[in-house]
């Protein structure tokens, strides 16, 4: 087991070196309250500066990262982070800005912010946007809380249902069921597409509202997009895209040229601004005209050439972060987007759906595929002969931390048996795409000729084989003192 920095502390070992004080030491009584003050001195850890440093670039080893390897995460979008986008974010005018620095001081903020969110109506193909949410599940959230605003304000009060498809991401019904509405489900056909049929089953005049995702889950178009969202507005929904990933619609297709009204961007996974333990996340949601007035407030203006906050406005569903959400992804997100500009963003997109489509080529003879089309950013195998020759998904997904590669995502979506999710991203060259398929068909091998080598996987780990059902039933992640 790794050791903890507290447990390499030694007695009056130090890593800092302060400057003289050279001001008469106040006395504390006259400050806080002597009930107030601590009786012993805190127990922190003192260790020299090279002890500090082993100790973090060790800890940062024992994770997996985009700049280790490949991360073919489905669904999540594990691209590279520019280091320009690091570059930009830090410097000192964005970096050291006070959110509470007046707008006359913030200019250059603000119309990053306002220029960003130009941007993403333009991709989008919508009329509004908020930047606050700081994921893709709280933009989420937001819109449903914008789209109920809207039915409760043209007195439409028995609309209390959200459909939403069963190959949808787990997000979906979490949020509309926050929102405080009934989920509804709608079934996936063989091709892997909505069920037209049993949609128009279920719009009825209770619908708030289809929560679509397009690509859907499985990497798949939904081409009957125009008849799904006739049959939505034609019932009074309205139509929400989970947005989260658009790696296969940059420049290609707008999603308001589909009619949707509402819609969130993960900037943390198209943008490429870092996530999961790299960083915090912002989903700004999009929005129709209907929508335009159930907008979050503080809204950024343009007024001539300046800008400023509208802090306030009659039918808004509120505040949903502080201040204006997590401002250094707004950097990074504004960064790439400027340094690729139109075409090149048509590139990634184009680049992302060419390297899932050369992936899924290189894999689709030993695995089985659900639905043997080309994909779009993204393609479901199904580990159903390998499962029958004896190791599971999981195995092979714990087989491939092995071979030095992240897992992608496993059993998502739901509707394919021992499914993987596989997305390469635009980021990675044929060679890393490559030695990612030899390993899946070195591993396929190995489960007819050495089955132990992958029931016993991984072996190179820090860890070995966790049992995740113990440790979500007790999690215990916190150091416990003396
Ligand atoms: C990632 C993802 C979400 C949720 O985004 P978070 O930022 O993780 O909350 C929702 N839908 C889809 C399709 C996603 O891939």
């Amino acid at each position: 087991m790794e050791k903890l920095i507290i447990e390499k502390s030694r007695s009056k070992r130090k890593g800092y070196t302060l400057p003289t004080l050279d001001v008469e030491p106040v006395s504390n009584d006259s400050l806080i309250p002597r009930k107030f003050l601590r009786k012993t001195e805190p127990e922190l850890p003192e260790v020299s500066e090279i002890d500090i440093a082993r100790h973090y670039l060790r800890l940062s080893r024992l994770n997996y990262n985009i700049e280790e390897g490949f991360y073919p995460l489905g669904s999540c979008t594990m691209k590279y982070n520019p280091k320009v986008n690091e570059k930009v974010a830090s410097l000192p005018g964005f970096a050291d800005l006070h959110p509470c620095t007046p707008e006359r001081n913030s200019q250059g903020a603000l119309q990053l912010m306002y220029d960003l969110g130009e941007a993403l109506k333009a991709i989008s193909g919508l009329m509004g946007v908020t930047l606050q949410p700081a994921a893709g599940s709280q933009g989420e959230f937001t819109g449903i809380l914008m789209m109920r605003a809207y039915h409760l304000d043209r007195g439409d009060t028995k609309r209390d249902t959200i459909l939403i498809p069963d190959s949808a991401h787990g997000t979906n019904p979490a949020s509309g069921a926050i929102g405080g509405f009934k989920i509804v489900s709608v079934k996936s056909n063989d091709d892997g597409r909505i069920d037209l049929e049993d949609l128009k089953l279920k719009a009825t005049d209770e619908v708030a509202a289809l929560m679509l995702t397009n690509p859907n889950t499985l990497g798949l178009f939904e081409g009957q997009i125009c008849e799904i969202e006739k049959i939505v507005h034609d019932c009074g929904g309205l139509m929400y895209m989970d947005g989260a990933n658009l790696n296969a619609l940059l420049g290609i297709v707008r999603p308001g040229d589909m009619n949707f009204d509402c819609m969130h961007i993960n900037l943390h996974k198209t943008f490429s601004t870092p996530h999961g333990g790299g960083g915090p996340g912002s989903g700004p949601v999009c929005v129709s005209e209907k929508l335009l007035p159930f907008l979050p407030v503080p809204r950024i203006i343009k007024n001539g050439d300046k800008y400023a906050l509208e802090t306030s406005a009659d039918k808004s569903v509120g505040k949903v972060h502080s201040f204006f959400g997590n401002f250094g992804m707004f950097v990074r997100a504004y960064t790439y987007i400027r340094m690729y500009g139109a075409e090149g963003l048509h590139q990634v997109s184009c680049d992302a759906v060419l390297n899932a489509n050369y992936l899924f080529s290189r894999l689709k003879d030993k695995f089985d595929v659900p639905h043997d089309e080309y994909c779009m950013h993204e393609f479901t195998l199904s580990g159903d002969r390998q499962k029958k020759a004896g190791a599971s998904t999981k195995d092979i997904a714990k087989r491939l931390l092995d071979y030095g590669f992240h897992a992608p995502t496993i059993y998502f979506p739901l509707i394919v048996h021992e499914a993987l999710l596989i997305e390469p991203t635009e980021t990675e060259s044929k060679e890393s795409i490559d030695s990612f398929a030899d390993a899946m068909l070195a591993i396929d091998e190995e489960i007819k000729n050495t089955p132990e080598v992958v029931l016993n996987a991984p072996s190179t780990t820090p860890m070995r084989r966790l049992d995740d059902a113990l440790a979500a039933r007790q999690l215990n992640i916190s150091w416990v003192g003396k």
